[in-house]
């Protein structure tokens, strides 16, 4: 399997190439050249596998530049350490299938990619010979279950600035409290976006880029996108099946369309088996009234409970269009000139039409993301974390008869206790792992919102 450009700017690479290559040269998204749907002996032995075996099974199409011992030993390394035998278990209350999806190490969806990621980057550097500078800007989720996914590990350093005192005490300690020598935590005296706006800058600098080997480590890594694609296939063909229904809707809560993604990248491997893919905003919803409306333009973000998803440009929405323009790679690089120069995109009611047979859509304020925790908690005694609740809110709004509804839970609730307390009225029990951190020795380094200063400090730390 080789991987293009959404842009159509460079000649196809293998996978190992991509994944090291992040964003595109040309400043598109890595996409495989082709994505054909498994067959129907493949999915019946499929339907046999556990969850490490089925990734194995569903990588392999993707990735076909690791010899298959190797992908199966990173795989299975990469999901020892989840605390549930079935990784990514399914717990059914009401009318909704949950699909936990935080079992890994820092209880977020993320650690399902970046486990597997960390150890691929470790494997791909060691054959190289080569090293990587991880640097990224987190405002709370992102920057621990990176810094999970490759502490410790040879050849690869990690700078993750977070803003000073503006993260939740626990996602402060979960990325603090890692010792290991190859991570560096930098509180920066500014808010996220200074954070955001320096690294940047850093990435920016290319002479500087190219002397350390900057590596990112965001969603737009094609290997996160690949990663999420298998808990898609293991709901779907758990929940179908002989004697079952035949296909199952999702309902994923959405920031930079990087998990609803995998969802698509998952019904063109079992078009049969998936059905709706119901695409849940907060109150930043640029996302919905793109599939309700074929209009997308930005306005400002409004900071909600649900802080992973106050987004409002999608970093992986590019992948999708190349779909929608019939992977034409030059229409695609006119849309995104357009929407670099104009910040809005509208979508005639032809394309419109293939918009709404691909995902429905919507979106839950804040009243309405308490009220689902509230209720849900009511109904069945189980806690939703704010995410999990737009996601079930917008899919128990599109649900379809007879047709299973399966709904990603991204975040265990005792991460968001805050935004669960306001709907219950009592803080959500905290999990070992979190509790534990309270007693842990930390270490962080508190810098200026300087690009100088920071990108010193990386030069003074960087492999
Ligand atoms: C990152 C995140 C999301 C959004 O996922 P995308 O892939 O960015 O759409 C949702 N919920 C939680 C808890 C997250 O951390």
């Amino acid at each position: 399997m080789r991987y293009i450009s959404t842009r159509g700017g460079i000649t196809p690479i293998p996978f190992s190439e991509a994944v090291m290559m992040g964003l595109a040269n040309d400043g598109g998204l890595l996409l495989p050249e082709k994505l054909p749907p498994a067959t129907s002996d493949e999915i019946a032995a499929w339907r046999q596998l556990d969850y490490p075996d089925l990734a194995v099974a569903v990588l392999s199409r993707f990735i076909d530049d690791i010899p298959h011992v190797d992908l199966e030993r990173l795989v299975k390394k990469s999901y020892a350490g989840f605390q549930h035998p079935e990784v990514t278990p399914i717990v059914k209350h009401g009318e909704c299938h949950i699909l936990e999806l935080f079992h890994g190490p820092t209880l977020a969806f993320k650690d399902v990619a970046l486990q597997l990621l960390g150890n691929i980057f470790e494997y791909l550097l060691a054959k190289s010979g080569g090293r990587m500078n991880i640097i990224g800007a987190t405002s709370g989720d992102t920057g621990s279950a990176a810094i999970y996914g490759v502490r410790g590990k040879e050849r690869i350093n990690i700078f993750i600035l977070h803003p000073q005192g503006r993260v939740s005490p626990i996602q402060e300690r979960q990325m603090t409290t890692v010792l290991d020598d190859n991570v560096y935590n930098i509180a920066v005296q500014g808010t996220f976006d200074d954070g955001q706006a320096i690294v940047k800058k850093l990435f920016g600098d290319l002479t500087f880029k190219e002397k350390h080997q900057l590596g990112a480590i965001n969603s737009i890594n094609w290997a996160r996108i690949v990663a999420q694609v298998v808990y898609y296939v293991y709901a779907a063909l758990k929940l179908t099946g002989e004697g079952r229904p035949g296909q199952v809707d999702f309902a994923v809560p959405t920031g930079n369309f990087g998990d609803i993604f995998a969802g698509f990248v998952a019904r063109r491997l079992i078009p049969e088996q998936i059905g709706q893919l119901i695409l849940a905003t907060n109150e930043n919803n640029l996302l919905t009234r793109f599939v309700q409306a074929g209009d997308y333009s930005v306005s400002s973000v409004r900071p909600t409970s649900s802080p992973s998803m106050d987004i409002q440009v999608a970093s992986n929405f590019e992948r999708y269009l190349y779909y929608l323009n019939d992977q034409d790679a030059r229409r695609t690089s006119r849309d995104m000139e357009q929407f670099a120069a104009t910040g809005s995109l509208q979508f005639d009611p032809a394309r419109l039409a293939r918009i709404q047979q691909d995902f429905v859509s919507r979106s839950a304020d804040e009243p309405a993301t308490k009220a689902t925790i509230r209720d849900f908690h009511q109904a069945h005694d189980y806690l939703l974390d704010p995410h999990t609740a737009v996601g079930v809110y917008a899919g128990l709004a599109c649900r379809r008869a007879d047709i299973p509804l399966v709904c990603l839970a991204t975040a265990h609730p005792a991460k968001f206790g805050e935004a669960v307390e306001a709907a219950i009225g009592r803080p959500p029990e905290l999990p070992p792992a979190l509790a534990a951190l309270e007693n842990l020795e930390s270490r962080c380094r508190v810098l200026p919102a300087e690009e100088l200063v920071i990108k010193d400090f990386v030069a003074q730390h960087a492999l």
